[in-house]
């Protein structure tokens, strides 16, 4: 594995920044990587991988650096709960990670650097000094991942009955003897004008 150093550095490039979300996220995916045995997610690993992010912010964009996990290789599943925490899952072996962030971490970060005025500065600085059982809480889990989860699914598509668009990895629903899309089904984030005619 890369040094937190070097991980840090392909962070704030990849973020636009350096933060105290980046120094968290770095820390948080390599102990999950340590945990799992997996030292190469990038490279000889990379098949073996599947992350799960609970948040979506800064600490969100380390974690996918350092796994080498993304949204669009369906390695990277979001589940908007907004917690900082990740679900680290090694396919070959089926064990599981859950590694949070503690609570306590800020006000320990202000407890080791009072000099520091910057809350961002300060908690950089003491993300980075504090060891992982200070930072975050680790849980061992089972996740379920049926095959449609998995990054090399190939499953039929289905067309909405509704609107007519096309519906990947059986995201389908079934109501009132119809087969939909989730948005036709009633889970619609947007609202359509009425303009579109
Ligand atoms: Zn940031
Ligand atoms: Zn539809």
């Amino acid at each position: 594995m890369k040094s937190l150093d070097e991980l840090l550095r392909e962070a704030e490039q990849a973020h636009g920044h350096l933060c105290a979300g980046q120094v968290l996220g770095v820390r948080l995916a390599m102990l999950g990587l340590e945990l799992l045995g997996l030292d190469d997610p990038r490279g000889k690993d990379r098949k073996r991988l599947i992350t799960f992010v609970e948040i979506d912010r800064c600490a969100t964009d380390a974690v996918a650096v350092v796994t080498g996990c993304r949204l669009g290789k369906r390695a990277l599943k979001f589940r908007d709960w907004g917690k900082v925490a990740a679900t680290f899952v090694d396919l070959q072996t089926g064990r599981a990670v859950r590694v949070a962030a503690k609570e306590s971490s800020k006000a320990l970060a202000r407890q080791m650097h009072p000099e520091i005025e910057n809350k961002n500065q300060q908690q950089m600085l003491g993300y980075r000094e504090m060891p992982a059982e200070a930072l975050f809480d680790v849980k061992w889990v089972k996740v379920a991942l049926p095959p449609e989860e998995l990054p090399g699914y190939k499953g039929e598509r289905i067309v909405c009955e509704q609107c007519g668009e096309g519906i990947n990895f059986q995201r389908e629903v079934r109501s009132g003897g119809r087969v939909l899309c989730r948005s036709c089904a009633g889970e619609r984030y947007y609202e359509e004008l009425t303009e579109n005619g």
